[in-house]
């Protein structure tokens, strides 16, 4: 089972190449699905990389922008063929609504399952949803249109218990419940034994970061300070700096710098514009910043 994973089904930019796909991405945390963004042919991504479909009840989408929403009617009309019928959130700017409305109301006619619009203010740094393994905020991004990205944090774990402890001093089932709270075992004799000697605490929750479409932004340093794994846009290489800042987006460097600054344990860089055949050259300047710097490829999975 998977743990804490990133699946990169997509990442490059708007203009089509033979090397990449639009964006989307995959969390994966304890087989719960969670899609963030979704490009054209996401659906067929799936069926490639054996993700399952009855596993996925949320969708962010970052902005408007084709080459992260246009997926969404595929992927609708295959969850439903496939018979789906617990209902699917899609959290994103109010215009991903106006945009599906009337698709799916040409399309998607007799749908057994019912999609929910989740509005969000990307201008705002807040909860956009949780459950009981995690919790997703919203990055306000700097780009053309509202955008945001989203930071995807565990909640902490219930500590294990160590059975042949447990054993040791027969510890009855029911008090199983009460260690995990934290609670020193007190034996039929009133002998008090400390729950450190019982237990051992979970690993430490784990939090990552994808940051869509934006021009070079601080002001999100302080809000994905310390993540795992930081997804940072890195469109255009330096020498295509001016390109950058017309279009707000960002170079690798750039990124790297953001990585740097917020200290995060590493970065996965993406959205390569179509203009480069190579982008090895990309992941050099991030690396000259920030050497923990991946380049982003169609089908890998990352654990956190
Ligand atoms: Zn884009
Ligand atoms: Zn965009």
């Amino acid at each position: 089972m998977a743990e804490f994973n990133i699946n990169i089904l997509g990442c490059g930019s708007a203009l089509p190449t033979t090397r990449h796909l639009a964006t989307s991405q995959i969390v994966d945390l304890r087989d719960k699905l969670y899609m963030i963004d979704c490009g054209e042919g996401t659906q067929i991504q799936m069926r490639n990389m054996r993700i399952r479909f009855g596993r996925l009840n949320h969708i962010f989408i970052s902005h408007l922008h084709g080459d992260h929403c246009f997926g969404l009617p595929g992927l609708i009309s295959t969850l439903g063929m496939l018979g789906r019928n617990g209902e699917l959130v899609i959290h994103g700017p109010k215009e991903v609504e106006t945009f599906m409305r009337p698709v799916m109301d040409l399309f998607c006619r007799g749908l057994e399952f019912e999609v929910r619009f989740n509005p969000i203010n990307t201008y705002e740094h807040s909860l956009v949803m949780e459950d009981r393994s995690l919790s997703v905020y919203s990055i306000p991004l700097k780009h053309r249109i509202p955008t945001c990205g989203y930071l995807f944090e565990e909640k902490q774990k219930e500590p294990h218990i160590i059975r042949e402890m447990t054993d040791f001093y027969q510890v009855p089932v029911r008090w199983m419940q009460a260690l995990k709270q934290g609670k020193d075992y007190i034996t039929s004799e009133g002998e008090i034994i400390p729950n450190s000697r019982l237990t051992r605490p979970a690993t430490p929750p784990k939090r990552y970061a994808f940051c869509s479409d934006t021009a070079y932004c601080p002001s999100i340093i302080p809000i994905i300070e310390g993540v795992d794994l930081l997804y940072h846009e890195a469109t255009f290489a330096e020498c295509d700096l001016p390109r950058a800042k017309e279009t707000f987006h960002s170079t690798a460097r750039q990124a790297a710098e953001i990585a740097r600054a917020a200290h995060v344990g590493k970065l996965l860089i993406g959205h390569y514009s179509a203009r480069y055949e190579d982008v090895t050259p990309l992941l050099q300047e991030a690396k000259a910043i920030f050497p923990q710097t991946m380049l982003a490829n169609e089908r890998m999975v990352l654990s956190l």
